[in-house]
């Protein structure tokens, strides 16, 4: 973690952002092919280096807070970064604000730069390992990431385009405590052999409903230039992990009551109750 924190503020100050590639990551990558999943060990044995990928509103936040409580590794979410920055009074603020509300993607030297601050303070508190949220998002982004530390997996989470709207429209943030929420309620029929859907809300605790915000930029105009970019730049980086052998596919079946098991099974994990109620 702590050679990663350094090569990233390198490359950032870099105007390349190219340097030598040296493997810093403190565990051997895992050998691992989707197919047949992680291999089963002890979260507390494992080195957790794992990637988040999918479209705008699939779930990454939630999957990865939930995997980073059960496994205990920071969740870092490069959109939450943007957004600390977006209501900070930095410099940046105002520029970040233009890019995010077009629904455009930063920088990849801003968001770099960013990231770098984090893990500086991952690092100063003893952090170890990672679930990343929301980065690489270029293929440029994945490959900066490659040469300064080894990923073991990168989950692509996945739901078709029609559900991803509604549930980025249904999204409610409690400002007090941070917590994501869900007003809608979904129910589509699947076409041309997809499956039904069906998601119901997740409403927040009486403590948190007056306190509701939604994010500016998950209006339906620009959830779609969301998408647009998605499949456009991010797109490729699922690429770049498939070749690597290390993505896993994983098809959301529904909401979390559905989705959590299953993807706990998917990713070879044993629920621990004690702390799961923690991040509930
Ligand atoms: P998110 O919360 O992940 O949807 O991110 C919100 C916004 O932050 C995105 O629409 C981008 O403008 C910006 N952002 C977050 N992560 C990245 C990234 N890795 N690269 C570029 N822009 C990003």
């Amino acid at each position: 973690m702590a050679a990663m924190t350094r090569l990233f503020r390198s490359s950032s100050s870099s105007s390349a952002l190219c340097f030598i590639q040296r493997s810093l990551s403190t565990a051997a990558a895992t050998e691992f092919k989707s197919q047949s999943g992680p291999p089963r060990i002890d979260p507390k044995d494992r080195n957790v280096q794992w990637v988040f990928l999918g479209c705008p509103g699939v779930g990454k936040g939630t999957y990865a807070s939930r995997l980073s409580a059960l496994l205990g590794v920071p969740h870092i979410a490069t959109g939450d970064l943007v957004r600390e920055e977006l209501s900070s009074s930095g410099s940046m603020s105002k520029q970040l604000a233009d890019i995010v509300n077009q629904g455009k993607l930063v920088s990849d030297e801003i968001i770099i730069n960013l990231l770098s601050k984090r893990l500086e303070v991952g690092e100063e508190k003893g952090e170890s390992g990672f679930i990343l949220d929301g980065f690489p998002r270029t293929v440029r982004q994945a490959e900066i990431l490659n040469d300064v530390t080894d990923i073991d997996l990168v989950v692509n989470l996945k739901l078709p385009e029609n559900v991803l709207l509604e549930k980025c429209l249904g999204r409610r943030i409690c400002s007090q405590c941070g917590k994501n929420f869900n007003v809608a309620s979904i129910n589509v029929k699947g076409e041309n052999g997809n499956r039904d859907i069906s998601m119901a809300p997740l409403l927040p605790p009486s403590q948190c409903v007056s306190k509701l915000i939604t994010r500016s930029d998950d209006t339906e105009t620009i959830v779609k230039e969301r998408l647009r970019i998605y499949n456009e730049k991010s797109q490729p980086v699922e690429d770049f992990y498939r070749a690597q052998g290390k993505l896993l596919e994983f098809d959301l079946p529904g909401g979390i009551p559905e989705s959590w098991p299953k993807l706990l099974e998917a990713l070879n994990l044993d629920e621990n109750e004690d702390k799961l109620s923690a991040t509930a």
